[in-house]
């Protein structure tokens, strides 16, 4: 099964992509994750990366386009997409990949959330360096202060471009860029569009994303889920 997650940044998608590979085993793909490791590397297309991402701006498509094309290939066959795609354009490149090896989109998740709640949750959340695990200061904090459940001493950190200035430029890329993208996809019969309101618990917003996807494809989920695996 295939699905992409959209929504502001901020709307929840990383922590519902999260419950959601823990529960069905998809491999999550994050636009996001897979930059910040290039850029975080030090190469010359990290650097380049960086320029855009600490402005609050978009990655030009080309780059997007060849950086998500063998990552998206390979996990064509269960995938969750976070990030990605962000522009018409994109979703046309994801569209046209997908085809290539006859695995078509199946669902979009669509995510809505108010921007105040979005700020505040933005400028609250904390992220472990090593294992990516999303956390909230107030809303989902972690056991002890300032660092990762998950990972033994390693100290979380705010993410460069999750400062007030910057999540305000990259809601204005997301409603003047990649809300056109639901308009693509609200367009196509074969692909099942899932509205939720991210206002609500994460627990709550994932049962309901969850009950929707089993409507989808009872298939695409039998045997992935958590137990199923081994
Ligand atoms: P995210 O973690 O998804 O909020 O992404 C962080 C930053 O990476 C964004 O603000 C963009 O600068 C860049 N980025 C991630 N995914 C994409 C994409 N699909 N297209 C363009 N830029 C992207």
């Amino acid at each position: 099964m295939r699905i992409v997650l959209m929504g502001p940044p901020g709307a929840g998608k990383g922590t519902l992509a999260e419950r959601l590979v823990r529960e069905f085993g998809f491999t999550h793909l994050s636009s996001g994750d897979i930059f910040r490791a290039e850029r975080d590397g030090g190469s010359e297309l990290g650097g380049k990366l960086a320029g855009y991402m600490d402005a609050g701006r978009l990655v030009p498509d080309e780059i997007v386009v060849e950086m998500m094309a063998k990552a998206v290939t390979g996990a064509a066959e269960g995938m969750m997409l976070d990030g990605f795609p962000r522009t018409v354009a994109q979703a046309e490149a994801l569209d046209a990949q997908l085809a290539k090896v006859g695995k078509p989109l199946d669902a979009v998740v669509v995510m809505t959330v108010e921007t105040d709640v979005i700020v505040g949750r933005i400028c609250g959340r904390r992220a472990c360096p090593a294992c990516g695990r999303l956390y909230h200061v107030s809303f989902m904090p972690p056991r002890r202060e300032g660092y990762c459940d998950d990972c033994a001493d390693a100290k979380l950190i705010l993410r460069s471009d999750d400062t007030e200035e910057v999540v305000r430029r990259r809601l204005e890329a997301y409603y003047g860029q990649t809300e056109p993208v639901i308009g693509y996809y609200r367009g196509r019969r074969s692909v099942k569009m899932i509205d939720v309101n991210g206002n609500g618990e994460a627990a709550e917003v994932a049962a309901k994303v969850i009950e929707a996807l089993r409507s989808v494809s009872p298939e695409g989920l039998e045997g992935r889920e958590r137990g199923d695996q081994a």
